[in-house]
């Protein structure tokens, strides 16, 4: 128990909390009716509240907590870089042993052909720095009409002005006058939720084309790149049919546009690969980073560029870009104490061939409760989707979204942290996740389920 909660009781903090802070994505009068949960500790996928109760992170924080809560090897890393060199900047032709060697060891684990890395803050910094990067790369190649980006719909690829642009979320376009211009939105792979009488495959092969479709439709002249999460993950983790990548490969490699592979969760073991461009065989011009690069240890993010991407830049003369925190050298420092604990504990082979297999196996069987329309799962990222009348597709609970918040209220009470998207019931635990670990979770969902049902009927 930390200091903070030895000296003010729950009540208390809850309190303050109300008075003086504004939350992320939170319904601000409806949380200040019930009081915050107070998350005091957290350690491998355990976080512990302000009441002492233990909680089994299923969500690894935000997606992000790859190797686990409360690594002392993170924090001593932290530690010494901050006695070392707390903070110094890269611009104006100065960098630091921890931004070199970071870069270095992104080149050893990514794609190949992804060489170079620019630093910022967090995915939506990566994906806000991409959207310059396109353009500039264009108008550098002396086509400075390509200025479109095609992205999908309940896609999601950040909070800023230009990464919610980019993310296809209605009720984050509604706020604040977005998108900007110059970004265009196609259908997203989601079989369950829009397949309509299509097979999979089908659909997977219509979804793909909507990619060929815009870019004759907006004219090829004119269209930059196309952004995609290679599984859609805040969106509900759409999990494309299997024909989806193979098709847009086809049609990136024949039309003159940039892809740009969204890893932000995909990224550091997610899917049982390093990469979800590993996962899928695809081939990103340039990819943003950020969560699992450092666990979320300490806010960092990149974005890897392919060789063509750097050099074409290069040519352009300076990037007027930058963040006063990029390649900041104590987040470079927990990021690779990060990667060095990912690799040495063989953290991403496990998740592929030992406790991902083993978690699907039981995740997807949860397919059979009478309240699953349907169970996805790929590595350690994975969807409930909860409906009313399984198998029949069509059949939404109305309101959309109060089912999904039942369900995530009663798995907390349950000690199991799952959100909900809609009525889907989203799973991303840390990949340190044991076999033993795995059975209290799928008990606490099954818990969970039974509970929302008896609810409901
Ligand atoms: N891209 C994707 C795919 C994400 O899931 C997220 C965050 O969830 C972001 C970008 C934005 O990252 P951040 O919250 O670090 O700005």
């Amino acid at each position: 128990m930390n200091v903070l909660s030895n000296v003010y009781p729950t009540a208390a903090l809850r309190e303050a909390d109300a008075r003086h802070h504004w939350h992320p994505f939170t319904d601000t009068a409806a949380l200040n009716v019930e009081g915050a949960r107070v998350i005091v500790a957290a350690d491998g996928v355990w976080l512990t509240d302000s009441d002492g109760n233990r909680i089994l992170d299923g969500m690894a924080g935000l997606w992000c907590t790859n190797i686990g809560h409360g690594r002392e090897e993170i924090a001593e890393a932290v530690y010494a870089q901050m006695k070392e060199l707390g903070y110094y900047n890269t611009f104006f032709k100065t960098t630091h042993p921890p931004v070199i060697k970071l870069s270095e060891l992104l080149s050893e684990v990514t794609p190949p052909h992804l060489n170079r890395v620019f630093f910022c803050g967090s995915g939506s910094e990566a994906n806000d720095t991409i959207v310059r990067m396109v353009r500039t790369y264009w108008q550098t190649k002396g086509k400075p009409e390509k200025q479109t980006i095609i992205s999908r719909h309940n896609a999601y690829h950040g909070s800023t002005v230009a990464g919610a642009s980019l993310g296809g979320m209605g009720g984050m376009h509604a706020q604040g006058g977005l998108p900007i211009p110059g970004i265009h939105h196609i259908a997203q792979p989601y079989w369950y939720g829009e397949g309509g009488d299509l097979s999979p495959e089908e659909f997977g092969l219509w979804a793909a084309r909507e990619l060929e479709r815009a870019i004759d439709a907006l004219g090829e002249d004119k269209v930059a790149a196309f952004i995609a999460e290679p599984i859609q993950g805040a969106g509900g983790v759409i999990v494309p049919p299997d024909s989806y990548w193979p098709e847009i490969k086809r049609i990136c490699s024949e039309r003159e546009i940039l892809f740009i592979a969204d890893e932000v969760i995909c990224g550091f073991g997610r899917l049982g690969a390093w990469f979800g461009s590993d996962y899928y065989g695809l081939k990103p011009d340039l990819m943003p980073i950020a969560k699992g690069l450092s666990s979320g240890y300490l806010p960092i993010g990149g974005v890897m560029m392919a060789d063509h991407v750097a050099e074409t830049l290069e040519q352009g003369g300076e990037f007027a870009h930058g963040y006063t925190y990029s390649g900041h050298p104590v987040c470079c420092a927990a990021a690779i104490a990060n990667i060095n604990i990912l690799k040495r504990e063989g953290i991403v082979e496990r998740v592929a061939s030992d406790t991902g297999p083993y978690l699907q196996r039981k995740w997807l069987a949860l397919g059979e409760h009478p309240l699953v329309g349907e169970a996805r799962m790929v590595g350690m990222v994975g969807a409930l989707e909860l409906a009313p009348a399984k198998p029949d597709r069509t059949k939404r609970f109305e309101p959309v979204g109060d089912v999904g918040t039942l369900c995530r209220d009663i798995s907390f009470k349950n000690g199991l942290v799952m959100r909900a998207v809609r009525d889907s019931m989203i799973v991303s635990p840390p990949l340190v996740i044991t076999r033993e670990e795995i059975d209290d979770f799928i008990e606490r969902v099954e818990k969970t389920l039974d509970a929302t049902l008896s609810e409901l009927t």
